[in-house]
């Protein structure tokens, strides 16, 4: 049985103050409910250390929204996972569709930061999924396939990978996948897992949906026999909406 995860990426929201106080509020929504998935939250670079001592030993985790590959050296404005390790994150979301579209990532340079994350011990949520036009042109699986492939080419081991499928029409449009379309796509992105690290492995293997999710749908979703929880970006930033979508996940 593998366990749902839920994680709120924040993307470039909030100022320190604000993130620490949404923080608070987060887990003064959670109270003491017992949670069955794990949740992170991935504020941006500038509010991860007071985020992290908002978090402090609960049970949720720190999520960084990009890293770079190198340990360090002359590549300004960038961040490495040593710099994200010292911290407190115990996560990276690499290869969300915004850094794909608006700054250039590429299947080479997402597999680059994959590796470099795991060979420093960061556990990874790596995005993947199609934009409207290649759906409606037919080439989901092919273009999620690919994505899949060659983001996790010669990596060994993936216990430390998080897969979260993003169909790009469904980010930030109100558009959700429907659970089905979802469903369609996780499964085929674990046939590919399959074929490449073996059916165990595969049967591991969490995949996350993103996309629009909301309190309203997040229930139908997670029940979906291949959607291990969430990556929430607009509803992430109102407690209220995150802590019910934590809840749905169990
Ligand atoms: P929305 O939930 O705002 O559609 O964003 C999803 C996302 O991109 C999470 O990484």
């Amino acid at each position: 049985m593998r366990k749902k995860i839920v994680v709120g990426n924040w993307k470039m929201n909030k100022t320190v103050a604000e993130a620490s106080e949404l923080a608070s509020a987060i887990l003064e929504h959670l109270g003491n409910s017992t949670l069955l998935c794990e949740v992170g939250i991935a504020p941006a670079f500038p509010a991860l250390t007071e985020v992290g001592k908002v978090i402090g030993s609960s049970d949720i985790r720190l999520a960084a929204q990009n890293c770079h590959y190198e340990d360090d050296g002359a590549y300004t404005g960038e961040i490495s996972v040593r710099m994200l390790e010292s911290l407190g994150c115990a996560y990276v979301i690499i290869g969300h569709s915004e850094r794909r579209q608006y700054f250039g990532e590429t299947n080479r340079t997402v597999n680059l930061r994959v590796r470099k994350a795991l060979a420093e011990g960061m556990q990874v949520i790596m995005c993947v999924g199609e934009t409207l036009e290649e759906r409606e042109g037919g080439i989901t699986d092919k273009i999620v396939t690919e994505q899949v492939r060659e983001g996790l080419k010669d990596v060994g081991d993936l216990g430390g990978v998080v897969l979260a499928y993003e169909p790009v029409w469904a980010i930030g449009t109100g558009k959700t996948a429907t659970p089905e379309q979802a469903e369609e796509v996780h499964a085929s992105i674990r046939a590919t897992i399959s074929d490449m690290f073996g059916e165990s492995a595969a049967g591991n293997l969490r995949i996350q949906y993103g996309g629009s999710v909301k309190p309203s749908n997040a229930v139908e979703l997670f029940a979906m026999p291949n959607i291990d929880g969430g990556l929430i970006g607009g509803a992430s930033l109102k407690a209220e909406d995150f802590v019910a979508i934590v809840k749905a996940a169990g």
